[in-house]
Protein backbone atom coordinates (compact mmCIF):
# COMPACT_ATOMS: atom_id res chain seq x y z
CA UNK A 1 0.00 0.00 0.00
CA UNK A 2 1.40 3.30 -0.89
CA UNK A 3 1.34 5.96 1.15
CA UNK A 4 -0.39 8.20 -0.70
CA UNK A 5 -2.86 5.43 -1.52
CA UNK A 6 -3.04 4.84 2.46
CA UNK A 7 -3.69 8.71 2.99
CA UNK A 8 -6.51 9.01 0.58
CA UNK A 9 -8.30 6.04 2.17
CA UNK A 10 -8.07 7.85 4.87
CA UNK A 11 -6.80 4.41 6.69
CA UNK A 12 -3.18 5.37 7.13
CA UNK A 13 -4.05 5.58 11.24
CA UNK A 14 -5.16 1.95 11.53
CA UNK A 15 -2.28 1.06 9.39
CA UNK A 16 0.34 2.87 12.14
CA UNK A 17 -1.64 1.35 14.83
CA UNK A 18 -2.38 -2.11 14.20
CA UNK A 19 0.40 -2.83 11.28
CA UNK A 20 -0.01 -4.08 7.94
CA UNK A 21 -2.32 -7.19 8.87
CA UNK A 22 -3.94 -5.53 11.56
CA UNK A 23 -6.09 -3.60 8.30
CA UNK A 24 -7.15 -5.78 5.37
CA UNK A 25 -8.42 -3.90 2.67
CA UNK A 26 -8.19 -5.96 -0.74
CA UNK A 27 -11.58 -7.75 -1.51
CA UNK A 28 -10.61 -11.16 -1.61
CA UNK A 29 -9.49 -11.02 2.02
CA UNK A 30 -12.54 -8.55 3.08
CA UNK A 31 -15.26 -10.89 1.21
CA UNK A 32 -15.33 -13.54 3.89
CA UNK A 33 -16.30 -10.81 6.38
CA UNK A 34 -18.27 -9.02 4.30
CA UNK A 35 -20.59 -11.73 3.34
CA UNK A 36 -22.79 -13.17 6.01
CA UNK A 37 -23.63 -16.56 6.54
CA UNK A 38 -26.88 -16.78 5.04
CA UNK A 39 -25.37 -15.07 1.86
CA UNK A 40 -28.47 -13.31 1.29
CA UNK A 41 -26.15 -10.21 1.93
CA UNK A 42 -23.12 -8.58 0.93
CA UNK A 43 -22.23 -5.59 2.75
CA UNK A 44 -19.25 -3.52 2.19
CA UNK A 45 -16.46 -2.25 3.78
CA UNK A 46 -13.20 0.19 3.73
CA UNK A 47 -11.39 -2.34 5.30
CA UNK A 48 -11.54 -5.23 8.53
CA UNK A 49 -9.87 -4.61 11.55
CA UNK A 50 -8.00 -6.70 13.32
CA UNK A 51 -7.18 -5.85 16.92
CA UNK A 52 -4.88 -7.61 19.18
CA UNK A 53 -5.71 -6.28 22.48
CA UNK A 54 -8.27 -4.22 24.15
CA UNK A 55 -6.07 -0.90 24.31
CA UNK A 56 -6.18 -1.19 20.31
CA UNK A 57 -10.19 -1.36 20.53
CA UNK A 58 -10.00 1.76 22.45
CA UNK A 59 -7.36 3.47 19.92
CA UNK A 60 -9.27 2.25 16.98
CA UNK A 61 -12.45 3.67 18.52
CA UNK A 62 -11.15 7.01 18.40
CA UNK A 63 -9.88 7.11 15.23
CA UNK A 64 -12.89 6.13 13.67
CA UNK A 65 -14.73 9.06 15.31
CA UNK A 66 -11.87 11.31 14.01
CA UNK A 67 -12.35 9.72 10.93
CA UNK A 68 -16.40 9.69 10.75
CA UNK A 69 -16.22 5.84 10.19
CA UNK A 70 -18.42 3.53 11.27
CA UNK A 71 -17.69 0.45 13.22
CA UNK A 72 -19.24 -3.13 12.76
CA UNK A 73 -18.20 -5.38 15.28
CA UNK A 74 -17.63 -9.15 14.31
CA UNK A 75 -17.08 -12.44 15.89
CA UNK A 76 -17.18 -15.91 13.73
CA UNK A 77 -19.46 -14.36 11.63
CA UNK A 78 -22.31 -17.15 11.60
CA UNK A 79 -25.37 -14.97 12.45
CA UNK A 80 -28.31 -15.48 11.06
CA UNK A 81 -29.98 -11.49 10.45
CA UNK A 82 -27.01 -9.78 9.01
CA UNK A 83 -25.90 -8.14 12.36
CA UNK A 84 -21.98 -8.19 11.48
CA UNK A 85 -22.67 -7.22 7.73
CA UNK A 86 -21.37 -3.67 7.06
CA UNK A 87 -23.76 -2.12 4.98
CA UNK A 88 -22.91 -0.74 1.53
CA UNK A 89 -23.04 2.89 1.45
CA UNK A 90 -22.21 3.29 5.54
CA UNK A 91 -18.31 3.52 5.42
CA UNK A 92 -18.53 0.90 8.24
CA UNK A 93 -15.29 -0.48 9.33
CA UNK A 94 -15.50 -4.41 10.37
CA UNK A 95 -13.58 -5.10 13.44
CA UNK A 96 -12.99 -8.67 13.64
CA UNK A 97 -12.18 -10.12 17.44
CA UNK A 98 -10.39 -13.32 15.85
CA UNK A 99 -6.54 -12.10 17.23
CA UNK A 100 -8.50 -11.85 20.52
CA UNK A 101 -8.45 -15.14 22.06
CA UNK A 102 -6.26 -15.12 25.19
CA UNK A 103 -7.97 -17.16 27.96
CA UNK A 104 -7.47 -15.32 30.93
CA UNK A 105 -8.18 -16.87 33.61
CA UNK A 106 -9.91 -20.63 35.10
CA UNK A 107 -10.87 -20.74 38.23
CA UNK A 108 -12.15 -23.96 39.82
CA UNK A 109 -13.28 -22.66 43.05
CA UNK A 110 -15.37 -19.77 41.70
CA UNK A 111 -16.96 -21.71 38.95
CA UNK A 112 -16.07 -19.10 36.48
CA UNK A 113 -13.80 -18.49 33.44
CA UNK A 114 -12.33 -15.37 32.16
CA UNK A 115 -11.70 -14.67 28.47
CA UNK A 116 -10.98 -12.77 25.36
CA UNK A 117 -14.42 -11.79 23.63
CA UNK A 118 -12.58 -12.97 20.37
CA UNK A 119 -12.32 -17.17 21.92
CA UNK A 120 -14.03 -19.42 19.73
CA UNK A 121 -16.96 -20.75 22.08
CA UNK A 122 -15.56 -24.46 21.87
CA UNK A 123 -12.32 -23.30 23.18
CA UNK A 124 -13.52 -21.66 25.65
CA UNK A 125 -15.95 -25.03 26.36
CA UNK A 126 -12.33 -27.11 25.90
CA UNK A 127 -11.10 -24.24 29.12
CA UNK A 128 -13.87 -25.09 30.98
CA UNK A 129 -13.04 -29.01 30.36
CA UNK A 130 -9.56 -29.25 31.45
CA UNK A 131 -10.06 -28.26 34.92
CA UNK A 132 -12.89 -30.07 35.49
CA UNK A 133 -15.45 -27.88 34.85
CA UNK A 134 -18.31 -27.66 32.07
CA UNK A 135 -19.40 -24.41 30.07
CA UNK A 136 -23.42 -25.04 29.02
CA UNK A 137 -23.41 -22.92 25.98
CA UNK A 138 -23.18 -24.93 22.91
CA UNK A 139 -24.64 -24.24 19.39
CA UNK A 140 -24.24 -26.22 16.30
CA UNK A 141 -21.76 -23.32 15.25
CA UNK A 142 -19.86 -23.54 18.27
CA UNK A 143 -16.44 -24.43 16.41
CA UNK A 144 -16.35 -21.17 14.42
CA UNK A 145 -18.89 -18.63 16.39
CA UNK A 146 -16.97 -16.26 19.20
CA UNK A 147 -18.00 -15.41 22.60
CA UNK A 148 -18.59 -11.67 21.47
CA UNK A 149 -20.87 -12.75 18.83
CA UNK A 150 -22.55 -14.59 21.32
CA UNK A 151 -23.04 -12.07 23.79
CA UNK A 152 -24.18 -9.35 20.85
CA UNK A 153 -27.00 -11.89 19.99
CA UNK A 154 -27.58 -13.38 23.32
CA UNK A 155 -27.22 -16.77 22.50
CA UNK A 156 -29.60 -19.82 22.95
CA UNK A 157 -28.76 -23.20 22.00
CA UNK A 158 -28.99 -26.78 23.11
CA UNK A 159 -29.16 -26.31 26.97
CA UNK A 160 -31.42 -23.30 27.35
CA UNK A 161 -33.99 -25.49 29.23
CA UNK A 162 -31.62 -25.88 32.21
CA UNK A 163 -29.14 -23.14 31.98
CA UNK A 164 -30.65 -20.11 30.15
CA UNK A 165 -29.23 -18.13 27.51
CA UNK A 166 -25.83 -16.39 27.22
CA UNK A 167 -27.16 -13.55 29.26
CA UNK A 168 -27.79 -15.85 32.43
CA UNK A 169 -24.28 -17.37 32.15
CA UNK A 170 -22.34 -13.40 32.64
CA UNK A 171 -20.57 -12.36 35.69
CA UNK A 172 -18.86 -10.15 34.34
CA UNK A 173 -18.07 -7.98 31.00
CA UNK A 174 -15.66 -5.48 29.58
CA UNK A 175 -16.56 -3.45 27.13
CA UNK A 176 -15.29 -0.13 24.75
CA UNK A 177 -18.13 2.21 24.80
CA UNK A 178 -18.51 4.41 21.62
CA UNK A 179 -16.41 7.03 22.49
CA UNK A 180 -13.88 4.80 23.45
CA UNK A 181 -14.21 4.90 27.48
CA UNK A 182 -13.61 1.37 28.99
CA UNK A 183 -16.47 0.10 30.95
CA UNK A 184 -14.74 -3.04 32.87
CA UNK A 185 -16.66 -5.22 35.32
CA UNK A 186 -14.41 -8.25 35.01
CA UNK A 187 -15.50 -9.41 38.60
CA UNK A 188 -16.54 -12.92 39.50
CA UNK A 189 -19.06 -12.13 41.70
CA UNK A 190 -22.71 -13.59 42.03
CA UNK A 191 -24.10 -10.93 44.64
CA UNK A 192 -23.08 -7.89 43.66
CA UNK A 193 -26.63 -5.10 44.08
CA UNK A 194 -25.11 -1.80 43.11
CA UNK A 195 -27.55 -0.12 40.92
CA UNK A 196 -28.23 -1.54 37.81
CA UNK A 197 -27.01 -4.20 36.04
CA UNK A 198 -24.97 -2.49 33.18
CA UNK A 199 -23.66 -5.61 31.66
CA UNK A 200 -26.96 -6.80 30.96
CA UNK A 201 -27.03 -4.00 28.41
CA UNK A 202 -24.45 -4.59 26.17
CA UNK A 203 -26.04 -8.63 25.94
CA UNK A 204 -28.44 -9.05 22.79
CA UNK A 205 -27.49 -5.49 21.96
CA UNK A 206 -26.05 -6.74 18.79
CA UNK A 207 -23.19 -5.01 18.44
CA UNK A 208 -24.68 -0.94 18.67
CA UNK A 209 -23.67 0.05 22.24
CA UNK A 210 -20.07 -1.16 22.42
CA UNK A 211 -17.61 -3.69 21.25
CA UNK A 212 -17.51 -6.35 23.93
CA UNK A 213 -13.55 -7.42 24.49
CA UNK A 214 -13.53 -9.49 27.41
CA UNK A 215 -16.24 -11.57 29.92
CA UNK A 216 -15.84 -13.52 33.32
CA UNK A 217 -18.91 -16.86 32.36
CA UNK A 218 -20.55 -18.84 34.96
CA UNK A 219 -19.17 -22.88 35.05
CA UNK A 220 -20.88 -25.97 36.68
CA UNK A 221 -19.33 -28.99 37.87
CA UNK A 222 -18.30 -31.27 34.32
CA UNK A 223 -20.91 -33.51 33.38
CA UNK A 224 -19.61 -37.15 34.17
CA UNK A 225 -23.01 -39.03 33.44
CA UNK A 226 -25.56 -38.78 30.33
CA UNK A 227 -28.51 -40.43 29.33
CA UNK A 228 -29.63 -40.09 26.25
CA UNK A 229 -32.97 -41.05 24.36
CA UNK A 230 -34.55 -40.91 20.89
CA UNK A 231 -38.06 -40.47 21.26
CA UNK A 232 -40.45 -41.63 18.54
CA UNK A 233 -43.57 -39.37 18.75
CA UNK A 234 -47.26 -40.37 18.25
CA UNK A 235 -49.57 -38.50 15.97
CA UNK A 236 -50.71 -36.78 19.26
CA UNK A 237 -48.28 -36.08 21.18
CA UNK A 238 -48.40 -32.62 23.48
CA UNK A 239 -45.05 -31.43 23.79
CA UNK A 240 -45.84 -29.38 26.72
CA UNK A 241 -47.02 -32.02 28.31
CA UNK A 242 -43.99 -34.58 27.94
CA UNK A 243 -41.85 -31.76 28.47
CA UNK A 244 -43.34 -30.69 31.85
CA UNK A 245 -43.40 -34.82 32.22
CA UNK A 246 -39.41 -34.99 32.19
CA UNK A 247 -38.99 -32.04 34.03
CA UNK A 248 -40.52 -33.45 37.09
CA UNK A 249 -39.81 -37.28 36.72
CA UNK A 250 -36.29 -36.57 36.61
CA UNK A 251 -35.79 -33.61 39.09
CA UNK A 252 -35.07 -30.96 36.36
CA UNK A 253 -32.05 -33.03 35.75
CA UNK A 254 -32.92 -32.88 31.07
CA UNK A 255 -30.63 -30.71 29.65
CA UNK A 256 -31.70 -31.13 26.40
CA UNK A 257 -35.33 -31.66 24.48
CA UNK A 258 -35.34 -30.99 21.33
CA UNK A 259 -38.08 -31.94 18.55
CA UNK A 260 -37.49 -33.10 15.06
CA UNK A 261 -40.19 -33.28 12.55
CA UNK A 262 -40.59 -36.33 10.48
CA UNK A 263 -39.63 -33.93 7.25
CA UNK A 264 -36.42 -32.51 9.28
CA UNK A 265 -35.47 -36.27 9.36
CA UNK A 266 -35.86 -36.82 5.89
CA UNK A 267 -33.71 -33.93 4.73
CA UNK A 268 -30.98 -35.49 7.01
CA UNK A 269 -31.65 -38.70 5.61
CA UNK A 270 -31.74 -37.49 1.50
CA UNK A 271 -28.57 -35.03 2.81
CA UNK A 272 -26.84 -38.34 3.68
CA UNK A 273 -28.03 -40.64 0.33
CA UNK A 274 -30.04 -43.01 2.66
CA UNK A 275 -30.97 -43.11 5.87
CA UNK A 276 -30.24 -41.83 9.37
CA UNK A 277 -30.67 -45.41 11.37
CA UNK A 278 -33.23 -43.53 13.22
CA UNK A 279 -37.05 -43.21 13.01
CA UNK A 280 -39.87 -40.78 13.74
CA UNK A 281 -43.60 -41.08 14.94
CA UNK A 282 -46.35 -39.43 13.04
CA UNK A 283 -45.47 -36.34 15.58
CA UNK A 284 -41.86 -36.56 14.59
CA UNK A 285 -38.93 -37.34 17.07
CA UNK A 286 -37.74 -35.70 20.13
CA UNK A 287 -33.87 -36.41 21.48
CA UNK A 288 -33.81 -36.21 25.02
CA UNK A 289 -30.57 -36.06 26.93
CA UNK A 290 -30.13 -35.84 31.20
CA UNK A 291 -26.97 -34.97 32.37
CA UNK A 292 -25.55 -35.29 35.74
CA UNK A 293 -22.07 -34.63 37.76
CA UNK A 294 -22.42 -36.99 40.03
CA UNK A 295 -21.98 -41.17 39.75
CA UNK A 296 -24.85 -41.50 42.53
CA UNK A 297 -27.49 -39.99 40.80
CA UNK A 298 -29.04 -42.99 38.85
CA UNK A 299 -29.88 -41.41 35.63
CA UNK A 300 -30.86 -44.19 33.49
CA UNK A 301 -33.54 -45.03 36.00
CA UNK A 302 -34.37 -41.87 36.00
CA UNK A 303 -35.11 -41.63 32.12
CA UNK A 304 -36.70 -45.06 32.15
CA UNK A 305 -38.65 -43.91 34.58
CA UNK A 306 -39.83 -40.53 33.01
CA UNK A 307 -40.31 -42.72 29.34
CA UNK A 308 -42.85 -44.49 31.38
CA UNK A 309 -45.83 -42.48 31.39
CA UNK A 310 -45.05 -41.35 27.79
CA UNK A 311 -45.18 -44.67 26.56
CA UNK A 312 -48.39 -45.51 28.24
CA UNK A 313 -50.35 -42.31 26.65
CA UNK A 314 -48.92 -43.67 23.63
CA UNK A 315 -47.12 -39.92 23.32
CA UNK A 316 -44.19 -42.17 22.79
CA UNK A 317 -44.44 -44.74 20.44
CA UNK A 318 -40.87 -46.06 20.62
CA UNK A 319 -37.44 -45.23 21.86
CA UNK A 320 -33.91 -45.79 21.52
CA UNK A 321 -31.54 -45.62 24.24
CA UNK A 322 -28.04 -44.48 23.67
CA UNK A 323 -25.77 -47.32 24.91
CA UNK A 324 -22.65 -46.03 23.82
CA UNK A 325 -21.32 -42.57 23.38
CA UNK A 326 -20.72 -43.22 19.67
CA UNK A 327 -24.29 -43.84 19.41
CA UNK A 328 -25.08 -40.98 21.62
CA UNK A 329 -22.80 -38.80 19.13
CA UNK A 330 -24.78 -40.67 16.00
CA UNK A 331 -28.40 -38.88 17.64
CA UNK A 332 -26.50 -35.74 18.00
CA UNK A 333 -25.45 -35.48 14.87
CA UNK A 334 -28.83 -36.27 12.97
CA UNK A 335 -29.77 -33.70 15.47
CA UNK A 336 -26.99 -30.73 14.60
CA UNK A 337 -26.64 -31.39 10.51
CA UNK A 338 -30.69 -30.27 9.79
CA UNK A 339 -29.47 -26.72 8.66
CA UNK A 340 -27.37 -28.87 6.27
CA UNK A 341 -29.74 -30.42 5.19
CA UNK A 342 -31.89 -27.72 4.70
CA UNK A 343 -29.26 -26.13 2.33
CA UNK A 344 -28.38 -29.48 0.50
CA UNK A 345 -32.15 -29.46 -0.44
CA UNK A 346 -31.95 -25.85 -1.61
CA UNK A 347 -31.89 -23.74 1.22
CA UNK A 348 -34.66 -22.60 3.45
CA UNK A 349 -36.23 -19.82 4.64
CA UNK A 350 -36.11 -19.38 8.74
CA UNK A 351 -38.37 -18.66 10.63
CA UNK A 352 -36.88 -18.16 14.39
CA UNK A 353 -40.13 -18.37 17.04
CA UNK A 354 -41.00 -18.42 20.28
CA UNK A 355 -43.80 -18.71 22.13
CA UNK A 356 -45.03 -19.64 25.91
CA UNK A 357 -44.44 -23.50 26.68
CA UNK A 358 -47.72 -23.99 27.10
CA UNK A 359 -48.82 -22.46 23.70
CA UNK A 360 -46.69 -25.02 21.77
CA UNK A 361 -49.71 -27.36 20.44
CA UNK A 362 -51.58 -24.56 19.10
CA UNK A 363 -48.70 -23.21 17.68
CA UNK A 364 -47.67 -26.10 16.05
CA UNK A 365 -51.70 -26.52 14.64
CA UNK A 366 -51.94 -22.67 13.91
CA UNK A 367 -49.22 -23.03 11.95
CA UNK A 368 -49.92 -26.43 10.07
CA UNK A 369 -52.98 -24.89 9.23
CA UNK A 370 -52.00 -21.78 7.67
CA UNK A 371 -49.06 -23.88 5.87
CA UNK A 372 -52.04 -25.67 4.37
CA UNK A 373 -53.72 -22.75 3.29
CA UNK A 374 -51.45 -20.70 2.03
CA UNK A 375 -48.41 -22.78 0.55
CA UNK A 376 -49.66 -26.14 0.17
CA UNK A 377 -47.02 -27.49 -1.96
CA UNK A 378 -43.86 -25.91 0.43
CA UNK A 379 -41.99 -28.55 2.45
CA UNK A 380 -41.24 -27.28 5.88
CA UNK A 381 -38.73 -28.21 8.48
CA UNK A 382 -39.84 -27.80 11.94
CA UNK A 383 -37.25 -28.80 14.87
CA UNK A 384 -35.89 -26.87 17.95
CA UNK A 385 -34.77 -26.46 21.48
CA UNK A 386 -38.69 -26.54 21.96
CA UNK A 387 -37.68 -27.22 25.72
CA UNK A 388 -37.55 -23.81 26.56
CA UNK A 389 -40.47 -22.16 23.57
CA UNK A 390 -38.03 -22.52 20.83
CA UNK A 391 -38.89 -23.40 17.19
CA UNK A 392 -36.98 -23.08 14.03
CA UNK A 393 -40.08 -23.32 11.98
CA UNK A 394 -38.48 -23.14 8.00
CA UNK A 395 -40.01 -23.34 4.85
CA UNK A 396 -37.62 -25.46 2.03
CA UNK A 397 -37.28 -23.82 -0.96
CA UNK A 398 -39.30 -25.85 -3.78
CA UNK A 399 -36.72 -26.95 -6.72
CA UNK A 400 -36.62 -24.90 -9.23
CA UNK A 401 -37.16 -21.59 -7.34
CA UNK A 402 -34.44 -19.28 -7.13
CA UNK A 403 -33.67 -18.93 -3.55
CA UNK A 404 -33.82 -14.84 -3.12
CA UNK A 405 -36.66 -14.57 -5.05
CA UNK A 406 -38.87 -17.23 -2.51
CA UNK A 407 -37.43 -15.51 0.75
CA UNK A 408 -38.86 -12.15 -0.02
CA UNK A 409 -42.30 -13.73 -0.92
CA UNK A 410 -42.17 -15.38 2.08
CA UNK A 411 -40.76 -12.72 4.22
CA UNK A 412 -43.79 -10.32 2.59
CA UNK A 413 -46.57 -12.26 3.24
CA UNK A 414 -46.67 -16.11 5.18
CA UNK A 415 -44.08 -14.67 7.36
CA UNK A 416 -45.90 -12.21 8.90
CA UNK A 417 -48.82 -14.25 9.29
CA UNK A 418 -46.90 -16.96 11.32
CA UNK A 419 -45.12 -14.12 13.44
CA UNK A 420 -48.70 -12.56 13.61
CA UNK A 421 -49.45 -16.26 15.11
CA UNK A 422 -46.88 -16.55 17.18
CA UNK A 423 -47.05 -12.69 18.99
CA UNK A 424 -51.25 -13.70 19.35
CA UNK A 425 -50.10 -16.21 21.47
CA UNK A 426 -48.02 -14.32 23.67
CA UNK A 427 -44.39 -15.17 21.59
CA UNK A 428 -41.80 -13.68 19.87
CA UNK A 429 -40.30 -13.20 16.09
CA UNK A 430 -37.17 -13.72 17.33
CA UNK A 431 -36.18 -16.12 19.78
CA UNK A 432 -32.65 -16.28 19.50
CA UNK A 433 -31.10 -15.21 16.13
CA UNK A 434 -31.74 -11.39 17.19
CA UNK A 435 -32.53 -8.55 14.67
CA UNK A 436 -29.85 -7.47 12.89
CA UNK A 437 -30.63 -6.23 9.56
CA UNK A 438 -33.05 -8.29 8.05
CA UNK A 439 -35.64 -8.21 11.09
CA UNK A 440 -35.62 -4.79 12.04
CA UNK A 441 -38.88 -3.74 10.08
CA UNK A 442 -40.48 -6.97 12.41
CA UNK A 443 -38.96 -5.09 15.62
CA UNK A 444 -40.61 -1.94 14.62
CA UNK A 445 -44.01 -4.03 13.52
CA UNK A 446 -44.52 -5.94 16.86
CA UNK A 447 -42.96 -3.64 19.31
CA UNK A 448 -45.21 -0.93 21.82
CA UNK A 449 -43.87 2.37 21.13
CA UNK A 450 -42.27 2.27 24.69
CA UNK A 451 -39.74 -0.16 23.91
CA UNK A 452 -38.63 1.26 20.67
CA UNK A 453 -38.43 4.62 22.89
CA UNK A 454 -36.58 3.53 25.34
CA UNK A 455 -33.92 1.98 22.62
CA UNK A 456 -33.76 5.21 20.87
CA UNK A 457 -33.23 6.88 24.32
CA UNK A 458 -30.12 4.50 25.33
CA UNK A 459 -28.27 4.69 21.98
CA UNK A 460 -28.53 7.91 21.16
CA UNK A 461 -27.19 8.57 24.54
CA UNK A 462 -24.57 6.21 24.78
CA UNK A 463 -23.72 6.56 20.37
CA UNK A 464 -25.32 9.87 19.77
CA UNK A 465 -22.64 9.60 16.22
CA UNK A 466 -24.13 6.19 15.36
CA UNK A 467 -20.52 5.07 15.38
CA UNK A 468 -21.44 1.37 16.40
CA UNK A 469 -23.12 -0.98 14.07
CA UNK A 470 -25.56 1.68 12.91
CA UNK A 471 -27.84 -0.01 10.76
CA UNK A 472 -28.80 -3.21 13.04
CA UNK A 473 -31.58 -3.49 14.79
CA UNK A 474 -32.37 0.27 14.57
C1 LIG B 1 -25.03 -24.14 12.28
C2 LIG B 1 -25.52 -22.99 13.12
C3 LIG B 1 -26.21 -23.24 14.30
C4 LIG B 1 -26.66 -22.19 15.09
N1 LIG B 1 -27.33 -22.48 16.23
C5 LIG B 1 -27.72 -21.48 17.03
C6 LIG B 1 -28.40 -21.75 18.25
O1 LIG B 1 -28.68 -22.90 18.59
N2 LIG B 1 -28.73 -20.71 19.04
C7 LIG B 1 -28.43 -19.41 18.70
O2 LIG B 1 -28.73 -18.50 19.48
N3 LIG B 1 -27.81 -19.13 17.55
C8 LIG B 1 -27.44 -20.11 16.71
N4 LIG B 1 -26.81 -19.83 15.54
C9 LIG B 1 -26.57 -18.42 15.14
C10 LIG B 1 -25.16 -17.90 15.50
O3 LIG B 1 -24.22 -18.90 15.52
C11 LIG B 1 -25.21 -17.21 16.84
O4 LIG B 1 -26.00 -16.07 16.68
C12 LIG B 1 -23.85 -16.81 17.42
O5 LIG B 1 -24.06 -16.41 18.76
C13 LIG B 1 -23.16 -15.70 16.66
O6 LIG B 1 -21.80 -15.62 17.06
P1 LIG B 1 -20.69 -15.03 16.08
O7 LIG B 1 -19.41 -14.93 16.81
O8 LIG B 1 -20.65 -15.77 14.81
O9 LIG B 1 -21.28 -13.56 15.87
P2 LIG B 1 -21.32 -12.67 14.55
O10 LIG B 1 -22.18 -13.30 13.52
O11 LIG B 1 -19.96 -12.30 14.15
O12 LIG B 1 -22.07 -11.38 15.14
C14 LIG B 1 -23.39 -11.46 15.60
C15 LIG B 1 -23.81 -10.12 16.21
O13 LIG B 1 -23.05 -9.85 17.38
C16 LIG B 1 -22.30 -8.64 17.23
N5 LIG B 1 -20.98 -8.85 17.81
C17 LIG B 1 -20.03 -9.74 17.42
N6 LIG B 1 -18.95 -9.64 18.19
C18 LIG B 1 -19.21 -8.66 19.10
C19 LIG B 1 -18.47 -8.05 20.16
N7 LIG B 1 -17.24 -8.46 20.44
N8 LIG B 1 -19.05 -7.06 20.86
C20 LIG B 1 -20.31 -6.64 20.59
N9 LIG B 1 -21.05 -7.15 19.59
C21 LIG B 1 -20.51 -8.17 18.87
C22 LIG B 1 -22.25 -8.38 15.74
O14 LIG B 1 -22.08 -7.00 15.47
C23 LIG B 1 -23.59 -8.93 15.29
O15 LIG B 1 -24.59 -7.98 15.49
C24 LIG B 1 -26.39 -20.86 14.70
C25 LIG B 1 -25.68 -20.60 13.53
C26 LIG B 1 -25.25 -21.64 12.73
C27 LIG B 1 -24.49 -21.33 11.49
Amino acid sequence: MSDAMSERDGLAPFRDLLGESGVLTSPDMTERYTRDHRDLMLGETPAVLRPRGVDEVQALVGLAREGRFGLVPQGGNTGYVGGATPEPGRRQLVVSLERMTRIRAVDPLNFTLACDAGTILSDAQKAAEAAGLFLPLSLGSEGSCRLGGNLGTNAGGLQVLRYGMARDLVLGLEVVLPDGTLFSDMRTLRKNNIGYDLKQLFIGAEGTLGIITGVVLKLWPAQTQRATAWLELGAEAPIPEMAATVRRETSDLASTFELISASSLGLVAEMRGGGTGLNSGPGGAVLLELTASSERIPLDDLLMGCLEPLMEKGWVTDAVLAQSEAQRRAMWAVRETIPEGEKHAGGSVKHDIAVPISQLTAFLAGGAALLAERLPEVRLSVYGHVGDGNLHYNLVVPEGRDRLEFTRAIEAGFAHDLYALAADLGGSFSAEYGIGRFKRDLLVRYSDPARLTLIGTLKRSLDPQDVMNAGAML
